[in-house]
C-alpha cells in the first residue's frame, strides 16, 4: 500500500501566531521554542517562519547543530542546559545559552577554563518540582554563576509553571510570588510564562515570555482551542478513503470487534493509523473531516488504517480526502476524544507522513 498520509504545515499561520503571540506578550522579548521537532512541524521550517522571533527554545544541543548548520544566527537556549561537562565546550562552539538548573552544572562551569562567554539562564524551581534551584538556594548559585569569567554578565532570572493553564486557581500566583522573593534584588531579565501563562497571568509577563504550543496555533487551556485565543492551527493531517464496504447489522468492526454495527451500514476505511503517529488511544466517536463534515471514527485504531461510520456521507467516495486534525477540527479536540492533549499529537507524527509546506 502507498501511503497517502500528509501533514500539511501552514507557514502563514506560524508566522502570523508569531505575530499575535508578541502582540500579546509586548514589551517583552518572544522566545519561540521550537524543540520536539517543533512540535513535530519540522525543526528548520519552524525556523524558518519564526525567524523574527528573539530567541529560539530547544531541548537539545544536537537541535542547537542542525539550527546553526542550516545558517540561522538567532539566540538559541538550550532548555535544560548542558548534561556532561563535555558539553559546555559545544555549546560555546556554536555559541548556544545554557539553562543552569542543578549544582552540578556550576561544578562543571568552575571547573572550565574561562572560554568564550557563556550566556546562561537561572532556573529557579518555584513551586513545580522538575528542574531547578530551591528559592533558598538562588543566590547562592546566582553569585558563583556571577563570579565565572567564562559567563557572560547577564543572567537571566527563569522559571517554568506547573498549572498556568488552570486559570481559577492560584497555583501560578503562588509560583510568581515564590519566583519574586526569591530573585528580589538581583539582575538581570526575568523569564517566567510559557503559552497558558501569557494568556492567563499578566502578572508574569517578565521581560522574556517562552511560547510553544500558542506558536502552533494549539491551546491547553481545558476546554478551549488556540482559535478561541487568536491563534491558527498550523498543521492539517489529512489521508484518503480507500475503501467503502457496507456491513451486515450485528458485524463487528476491526481488532477484539470493538464495535457492532446497528444496522446494515457503510464503513469507511482511511490510510492511516498508530503507525503514523495517530493515536490508537482514540476512542470510537473521535471525528474526522469528510468533505468538511464530522465522522465518527468506529472500532480501534491500527498501524496502518481506521474506520468509520459513513451512514451521514451516503455521497463518500473512495479517494476522498479524511482530515484527521487541522482547520476546522482542531486538535485539540481529538486529543480529548484520545485521553492526551493536542502536544502530543502533532510531536508523534512519524517518518511515514510526508510533511509538505503550505504558504497558507
Ligand atoms: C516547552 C517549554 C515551554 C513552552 O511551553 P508551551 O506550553 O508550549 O508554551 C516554555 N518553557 C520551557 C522551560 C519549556 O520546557
Amino acid at each position: 500500500m502507498s501511503r497517502l498520509a500528509v501533514a500539511r504545515v501552514h507557514a502563514h499561520a506560524l508566522q502570523a501566531n508569531l505575530e499575535r503571540a508578541r502582540a500579546l506578550a509586548a514589551p517583552a522579548r518572544v522566545m519561540a521554542v521550537i524543540k520536539a521537532d517543533g512540535y513535530g512541524h519540522g525543526l528548520e521550517r519552524t525556523a524558518r517562519a519564526f525567524a523574527s522571533a528573539d530567541a529560539f527554545g530547544v531541548a537539545a544541543i544536537a537541535d542547537g547543530l542542525r539550527l546553526r548548520a542550516a545558517g540561522f544566527r538567532q539566540r538559541i537556549v538550550v532548555l535544560s542546559g548542558p548534561d556532561a561537562p563535555g558539553d559546555l565546550a559545544e555549546l560555546r562552539r556554536l555559541d548556544l545559552e545554557a539553562v543552569i538548573h542543578h549544582d552540578s552544572q556550576l561544578d562543571w562551569l568552575e571547573a572550565e577554563p574561562a572560554g568564550v562567554p557563556l550566556r546562561v539562564w537561572l532556573k529557579i524551581d518555584s513551586g513545580m518540582h522538575r528542574l531547578g534551584f530551591a528559592p533558598a538556594a538562588v543566590r547562592a548559585a546566582h553569585a558563583r554563576l556571577a563570579a565565572l569569567p567564562g559567563v557572560h554578565p547577564e543572567i537571566v532570572l527563569m522559571t517554568h509553571f506547573a498549572a498556568s493553564d488552570e486559570f481559577a486557581n492560584d497555583r501560578t500566583a503562588r509560583q510568581i510570588a515564590a519566583f519574586e522573593a526569591a530573585t528580589a534584588g538581583l539582575p538581570g531579565p526575568r523569564a517566567l510564562s510559557n503559552s497558558a501563562g501569557l494568556l492567563g497571568w499578566p502578572a508574569a509577563r517578565g521581560d522574556w515570555v517562552r511560547i510553544g504550543g500558542l506558536l502552533y496555533g494549539q491551546s491547553v487551556v481545558e476546554g478551549k482551542i488556540g482559535a478561541d485565543f487568536g491563534f491558527t492551527p498550523a498543521m492539517t493531517l489529512a489521508t484518503r478513503l480507500i475503501a467503502i464496504n457496507r456491513v451486515a447489522r450485528g458485524e463487528r468492526i476491526g481488532y477484539a470487534g470493538a464495535w457492532t454495527c446497528p444496522e446494515d451500514m457503510p464503513v469507511g476505511v482511511a490510510a492511516i493509523g498508530y503507525g503514523d503517529g495517530y493515536p490508537r488511544s482514540a476512542a470510537a466517536g473521535t471525528p474526522v473531516l469528510l468533505r468538511g463534515r464530522r465522522v465518527p471514527l468506529i472500532g480501534r485504531v491500527s498501524m496502518d488504517l481506521i474506520t468509520l461510520d459513513l451512514r451521514g456521507m451516503p455521497d463518500a467516495d473512495v479517494g476522498d480526502e479524511v482530515v484527521l486534525w487541522g482547520g476546522g477540527l482542531p486538535a485539540e479536540e481529538v486529543a480529548t476524544h484520545a485521553g492526551t492533549i493536542s502536544y502530543v499529537l502533532t510531536c508523534g507524527l512519524t517518518r511515514r507522513v510526508l510533511f509538505v509546506e503550505d504558504a497558507s
